[in-house]
């Protein structure tokens, strides 16, 4: 039987079998790196089997928030509340193939998230905008510095309403984007929103499969001011989902 059919009869075997209450007894090692390397060959199968490994992925997630469990899906949670181990590095990751700021760093994305963002970004310059990738994958050891930085410059408190701790930032799955413009100046700033570009994103990102992971009136929810520059790729059903119904990824019904 070809490989990656057997792949996917494996996940939808999953999808009659309950997640047992007791998740300690799935340890962590083994279980990611079997979904990265399902999800990384969803290119050999054809489309039937992509959706329905993806309707599993969804459905996993609406399941268990807990990423130790099962799948490391483009779905997955990660917040303040559920991190990811610190050896968690995606196994598809590229440079990303966009326009990128003078100030960029961390420029490695996964391959998908590259692929959705060159649509993205094509889309936007046939609209006459330009916008410019600043920062993508981070690992657990570039966000501990980077969180570290914060907090000794303005203290933990504040550090915490816009910078993560190490493990629980979504920049470590390989499918978050920092996105300015020159017409912010390539900064991260609040501005950024009321650009034409930003207003731009606010609108249309979701068609492309990212959201505005942090919006403006759901602060309180998602623990992070607002964020107009940070996209989170999800793929374009759950992303229209989201958008239209005007949800963060935390108030999804499980
Ligand atoms: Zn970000």
């Amino acid at each position: 039987m070809n490989k990656f059919l057997l792949v996917v009869l494996v996940l939808l075997t999953g999808c009659t079998m309950r997640p047992p209450e007791d998740i300690s007894d799935h340890p962590v090692t083994g279980t990611y790196r079997f979904v990265e390397e399902t999800e990384g060959n969803l290119s050999l199968v054809n489309d039937e089997m992509r959706v329905l490994v993806y309707q599993e992925f969804i459905r996993t997630f609406r399941l268990s928030k807990d990423p130790h469990y099962y799948f490391r899906p483009i779905t997955i949670l990660v917040n303040k509340e559920i991190g990811l181990p610190a050896d968690f590095v995606p196994h598809d990751l590229i440079k990303t193939q966009v326009a990128t700021s003078p100030r960029a760093s961390n420029v490695m994305i996964r391959r998908d998230v590259n692929i959705a963002l060159k649509t993205l970004f094509s889309a936007a310059k046939e609209e006459g905008m330009e916008l410019w990738f600043q920062s993508g994958y981070r690992s657990y050891s570039v966000q501990k510095r980077l969180y570290q930085k914060y907090v000794d410059l303005y203290g933990e408190e504040r550090a915490n309403s816009f910078s993560a701790k190490p493990g629980h930032s979504e920049h470590q799955t390989g499918l978050a984007i920092d996105v300015t413009s020159p017409s912010a100046s390539g900064k991260l700033v609040n501005d950024f929103g009321d650009s034409r570009e930003g207003k731009w994103l606010a609108e249309n990102a979701h068609t492309f499969g990212f959201i505005i992971r942090y919006p403006a009136d759901k602060t309180e929810i998602t623990g992070y001011i607002y964020e107009p520059w940070h996209l989170r790729y999800v793929g374009i059903e759950l992303a229209t989902y989201l958008f239209e119904n005007g949800l963060v990824m935390e108030e999804l019904d499980n």
